[in-house]
């Protein structure tokens, strides 16, 4: 690593510790000739993903697409940013664990699905929607129908109830 002052090629490294989410070393050197002290960040290489979007075109994996459709779909929601930045990052870290060099647009969606859902339901709609506008991810869209009509049958069934007389026994699966 040449000395970032007098482009000297020899240094020594007297501190090294991991960064951001352990995906980056950041070294503190001293140059061996003029022994002023620099930074170097050393990364580790990813193997590029790839993303297959229903068209069948494709693009490169980006983290920060991720985060900003789950920020759009935040809006004023109570969900903390340093959350959705985490999803994200969870949602990189579980597609590269698969292996593979390309995956699916649906899958991502149904990876932001599973986990957005719990965090917060309305923006989990919103996600949803935006998705259904760029035309991507047809699952997304199939999940707020479900939702939604396990939303009416609840109702239904929350409805219905008082119309029963208090004496019969109602046999359902739990
Ligand atoms: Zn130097």
């Amino acid at each position: 690593m040449r000395c970032a002052y007098c482009g000297f090629e020899e240094s020594k490294v007297f501190d090294s510790r991991p960064v951001e989410d352990s995906a980056s070393i950041r070294r503190r050197r001293e140059c061996l000739r003029c022994e002023k002290r620099f930074t170097t960040y050393e990364r580790i290489e990813l193997v590029p993903l790839i993303v297959v979007k229903r068209d069948g075109r494709r693009e490169p994996f980006d983290r920060t697409k991720i985060l900003a459709g789950l920020l759009r779909a935040r809006g004023k929601r109570p969900v903390a940013t340093e959350r959705l930045e985490a999803l994200a990052a969870d949602i990189e870290r579980a597609l590269r664990l698969r292996g593979e060099a390309e995956v699916p647009s649906s899958e991502i969606g149904e990876q932001v699905v599973e986990r957005l859902r719990p965090l917060d339901e309305i923006a989990f709609v919103r996600f949803a929607s935006e998705y259904r506008r760029f035309g991507d991810a047809d699952s997304l869209v199939e999940e707020v129908e479900r939702l939604r009509a396990q939303k009416q049958r609840e109702e239904l069934h929350l409805k219905q109830i008082p119309l029963l007389p208090a004496d019969t026994k109602v046999s359902g699966r739990h």
